[in-house]
């Protein structure tokens, strides 16, 4: 094959095969052909509404106005996810996105919090999160600042409907030279020596000829795994949920500004409100609830009518062993899958994307190239796995043997070390460019019931005055900018939606 990279095949026109011919297009259009094959006959998954901030930066890079994009997709905005029953059963608390208090050069402001309750200063952590404020008020607005200060403002991102975001994504690659092929691949054809892809046939014997093969296949794993036999590497051992549930119901009532992840005996229930309906689905372990059981949960729990039957969707977390071999490259559940717990597998598309732009072999596949794209895909995929684990294996819910098990399972040991950090010292650091902040990780243990036995020493260079006197200061800052902000559904009509 000659080396020159001019025509990238998409297989797939789900999410993920509709991200990449939109990313492709806008950034490398003028340099290669861009086709995308996908089939009627299988349609997509279908699920996968809820996302996180960098969602805002992707959408930006492709020219995206937001308003059109939230009428267009049945949007509603995200401002973190509320987890009930996780730590124990009838707890609450939430995962807001942005900052928390106020930022310190030398130590999180979770340290001046917990000397703050050692010293009996009352108060509640998310006191001092603005988003978690305006999400329970059902209230948002674009704010950079806290008003009149340097504080960090509001972090979003969106929920919209599936189906809806890959049409609105479909119809932007269409009129940006994306050449969209219907029909079932059959078989893919393979350079005799290098086991390169050279082609795939469809089922009308019509041959799409490639440089570049982009696996957006879903599970199935059409090219990196039935034809390239890639390997799996299989993590149910520390998330052993595997299926989900999935229903749509009535919208009812208010559109909250949040996902809500509701634990019960052998998993969680989403809840995810747009502007036509609320998106529902029950993530459980087979091995300790049947899909009798699971179902009945999932609908005792859902608020509106339900507008379908629920739809089951078996899954095994794990990724891929190389998201990149040869000349494919799997996104989105060909590359892998981790539960929606945290909202992450469209953003594992769309980081993996932008990395493959910035790697983009235009003048031929280098083994140094495909390596390093593979590392850090390994990280950061890795990186979200443990965040993920943390939220089952710090519990401590005694109703059920799933949950008794989820604590007492083995964890990675790089997650071993940071919980065993937080608990003695209160710390944890992000590594590299780690998706998830400290404040995200804060969040997650304290909401969960670890607090920690110590805090950083310069939490103790202020008086006890000083120290209460900035907490109320904070507290009455938070509350005022989250009490000026829109309702909700305020802002979602000024996008021009109609509810
Ligand atoms: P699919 O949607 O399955 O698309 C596969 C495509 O390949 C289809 O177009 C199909 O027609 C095509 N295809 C397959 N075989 C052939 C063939 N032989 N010939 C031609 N075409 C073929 N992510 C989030 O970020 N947030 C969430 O809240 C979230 N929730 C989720 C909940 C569940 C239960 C699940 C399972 C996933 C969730 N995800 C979520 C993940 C998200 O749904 C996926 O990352 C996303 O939809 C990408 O799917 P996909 O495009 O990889 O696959």
């Amino acid at each position: 094959m000659t080396d020159a990279i001019k025509r990238v095949v998409i297989v797939g026109g789900g999410t993920a095969g509709w991200n990449a011919a939109a990313l492709f297009a806008r950034t490398l259009g003028k340099v290669i052909s861009i086709t995308l094959v996908e089939s009627d006959e299988i349609g997509i998954v279908g699920v996968g509404e809820a996302t996180i901030p960098p969602i805002i930066n992707f959408n930006n890079a492709l020219g995206f106005d937001e308003a059109e994009f939230l009428r267009a997709t049945q949007g509603s905005i995200k401002l973190g996810i509320q987890f009930e029953n996780w730590g124990n059963a009838g707890d609450s608390y939430m995962h807001a996105f942005g900052n928390i208090g106020k930022d310190f050069a030398f130590c999180g402001f979770h340290h001046f919090w917990l000397r703050s309750q050692q010293e009996g200063i009352e108060s509640d952590y998310w006191d001092f999160s603005l988003n978690y404020q305006t999400a329970r008020k059902n209230k948002f607005a674009k704010l950079n600042h806290i008003p009149g200060t340097q504080l960090p403002g509001i972090s979003y991102a969106y929920h919209f409907d599936a189906g809806l975001y890959a049409q609105y994504l479909r119809n932007y690659c269409e009129h940006s030279g994306v050449t969209r092929v219907e029909g079932m691949i059959k078989r893919a054809h393979q350079h005799s020596e290098t086991g390169f892809i050279e082609s795939v046939e469809l089922e009308s014997g019509q041959l799409i000829e490639g440089d570049l093969f982009i696996d957006c296949s879903g599970f199935r794993g059409l090219l990196i795994e039935q034809v390239l036999e890639t390997g799996y590497e299989d993590w149910s051992h520390w998330l052993p949920c595997d299926r989900a549930l999935a229903v749509p119901t009535e919208s009812n009532g208010t559109i909250k500004p949040y996902t809500r992840s509701i634990a019960h005996t052998a998993g969680w229930q989403w809840n995810i409100p747009l502007q036509h309906r609320t998106g529902n689905g029950h993530v459980y372990c087979s091995a300790y609830m049947s899909d009798d059981e699971a179902a009945r949960t999932l609908l005792q729990h859902v608020e509106g009518a339900p507008l379908a039957e629920p739809r089951s969707i078996p899954f095994k977390t794990g990724r891929r062993r190389k998201q990149w071999h040869k000349n494919c490259v799997a996104f989105g559940l060909a590359s892998g899958f981790l539960e929606p717990l945290e909202s992450t597998s469209i953003h594992l598309v769309q980081s993996g994307l932008r990395r493959l732009v910035q790697h983009f072999p235009h003048n031929g596949i280098k083994p140094a190239e495909v390596d390093e794209f593979n590392r850090q895909s390994q990280v950061e995929f890795e990186k979200i796995r443990d965040f993920i684990i943390m939220h089952y294996k710090v519990n401590a819910r005694t109703d059920s043997q799933f949950w008794i098990d989820c604590r007492n399972m083995d964890i990675p040991d790089s997650l071993q070390h940071r919980l065993e950090l937080f608990k003695t010292s209160g710390k944890v650091f992000k590594e590299g460019d780690e998706l998830f902040q400290e404040i995200a990780w804060q969040q997650v243990l304290i909401g969960q019931g670890l607090v920690p036995s110590d805090y950083h020493p310069l939490a103790d260079s202020i008086s006890r005055e000083q120290l209460a006197g900035l907490m109320a200061d904070l507290k009455s800052l938070v509350a005022g900018a989250s009490d000026n902000c829109a309702r909700h559904e305020e802002f979602l009509l000024s996008c021009g939606v109609q509810l």
